[in-house]
């Protein structure tokens, strides 16, 4: 067995709203993702490093924000639709490790959930995917809520 290993980061900037979807899950918040799509900055980083493990490029080639055929869709596709690409390409998906870059809300309670919708839609076990959290002790744009960010890292493996 052989392995590559792909990382991915997002940010999206924070505007007035109600809810912000992270790994899929709706999350209520007194703001919201200004974006394309969904905005969901988890699924957009483990797109990007499913893309980038397995030497496919980037979200941004793939799922062009000036396609309006995007606008508003469940960013979870993105990895559904990605993980197919993996495989038609010969490559599975080992693991997924992720952290959320946010001040607020608080996120844990919604790690289950999340975990769940990812595993769905890449195709593996919820075991082998990881999500965690981080403030950024209120220094920068995250810390001050403009934004919120997400890194991810992924192991995959071929013959
Ligand atoms: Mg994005």
């Amino acid at each position: 067995m052989k392995v590559r290993i792909g990382l991915g980061f997002d940010l999206h900037r924070l505007g007035p709203g109600s809810h912000l979807i992270l790994g899929g899950v709706e999350v209520p918040h007194g703001k919201s993702f200004i974006a394309h799509s969904d905005g969901d900055v988890l699924c957009h980083a483990v797109v990007d490093a499913l893309l980038g493990a397995a030497g496919l490029g980037n979200i941004g080639e793939r799922f062009p924000d000036t396609d309006p055929k995007y606008k508003g869709m469940s960013s979870l596709t993105f990895v559904t639709e990605v993980a197919g690409l993996l495989e038609q390409n010969g490559f599975r998906i080992e693991n997924i490790d992720s952290n959320i870059l946010a001040e607020r809300p608080r996120l844990l309670q919604y790690f289950p959930a999340m975990r769940k919708k990812l595993a769905a839609a890449s195709g593996i076990p919820v075991e082998k995917i990881s999500i965690k959290a981080k403030t950024m002790e209120g220094l920068g744009v995250i810390g001050t809520e403009e934004a919120i960010a997400a890194e991810a890292i992924a192991l995959v493996s071929f013959e």
